[in-house]
């Protein structure tokens, strides 16, 4: 029996120069991603990194296997031929809150809802960094930026709702440099489908501390919620849960020794709808894996099929072509 020599997190690193800004919370998400892909067993020649246009999708430059810088806002596209043209590539999406969500919306929208087998890491920072700061579509209102001099008027896109309303059956939130990143990682790995995770990124440059108010060391025990299936929503080191509001439908906070603190289930999509839509004031942000529930992917139902066409049985082209409002042009035109 051969002896399969597991690779390491260097093995995963390219010999290329890592050109972000110092400081820059992809450093963060690049280390624990080739920290996590030999825990995956995955192996170079098998893997694929896909990116669009954007700070983070340098990304593929920086990882050892197989990449693919594309053009803005088609990371999705393109994986989507990728993984229907070689279906054993295990293949990363890396993209931003601009790409993905603006003008990649469409894109990401149908990767999503149609379930091809991939993971999507989106890197949320909340502006355009590499085109030096504009407000992006996940940008709150009243964000100032060269393109919003007066602040930014239109309501701010969340990721993980767009993603649930497009029907992605995974969906999961995780920071940049917080360590249970690899775990999330490796779960959406795991889940057979479209895995749709966010991760909110410090951009130090443009955007630097957008996130504080739920990262910083002071506040992230009363401001952090993170899922574990199986367990009870707490918080606050315990102090505090979530439960639900029967009258009103909706989520609030109770003392965590409260007996209705729910238990969580990532394959209730309501409650995983509930959860990413919890408000900013006085609810903890949700974090970890939020949604759970697989069902068949894209690519096989594609990959089946070219095999039934390959056998045979796929319906007869030229039938399907002259079938319903089809005729005959047997006459010459006439004389003008
Ligand atoms: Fe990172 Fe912001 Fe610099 Fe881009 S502009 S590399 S997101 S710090």
């Amino acid at each position: 029996m051969n002896e399969v020599t597991k690779l390491t997190a260097k093995d995963w690193a390219s010999d290329q120069e890592v050109r972000w800004c110092p400081g820059c919370g992809d450093y963060a998400v690049l280390k624990a991603v080739q920290r996590t892909m030999p825990d995956l067993g995955a192996s170079l020649e098998k893997t694929v990194f896909i990116s669009g246009i954007g700070c983070s999708s340098r990304f593929p430059y920086y990882m050892a296997s197989y990449g693919f810088h594309t053009i803005h806002g088609r990371a999705c596209a393109v994986a989507t031929g990728v993984k229907l043209a070689n279906p054993e590539l295990d293949v990363w999406i890396v993209t931003g809150d601009g790409d993905a969500l603006s003008i990649g919306g469409n894109h990401t929208m149908h990767l999503l809802r149609r379930n091809l087998d991939c993971q999507v890491l989106l890197f949320n920072n909340e502006i355009y960094g590499l085109t030096k700061g504009q407000y992006s579509p996940t940008s709150r209102i009243g964000t100032r930026s060269p393109s919003t001099p007066f602040g930014s008027v239109d309501r701010p896109v969340n990721p993980c709702s767009f993603a649930l309303g497009s029907g992605a059956r995974f969906v999961a939130r995780a920071i940049d440099v917080h360590k249970a990143l690899p775990d999330v990682l490796k779960a959406a790995h795991a889940h057979k489908g479209a895995s749709f995770v966010e991760i909110y990124q410090n951009c130090v440059v443009y955007n630097d501390d957008v996130f504080a108010p739920f990262t910083d060391k002071g506040v992230a025990a009363d401001k952090q919620l993170w899922l574990k299936p199986g367990e009870k929503m707490l918080f606050a080191n315990g102090a505090k849960g979530i439960a639900l509001d029967h009258d009103r439908l909706m989520l609030k906070v109770v003392d965590g020794d409260d007996p209705a603190v729910i238990t969580h289930d990532p394959a209730n999509r309501a409650v995983a709808y509930m959860l990413v839509e919890m408000p900013v004031s006085g609810f903890p942000v949700a974090l970890g894996v939020i949604y759970d529930d697989p069902r068949p992917t894209f690519d096989s139902a594609v990959l089946e099929q070219n095999r039934a066409a390959a056998e045979g049985k796929a319906p007869d082209l030229q039938k399907l072509v002259g079938k319903g409002q089809t005729w005959m042009v047997d006459k010459e035109p006439r004389a003008e």
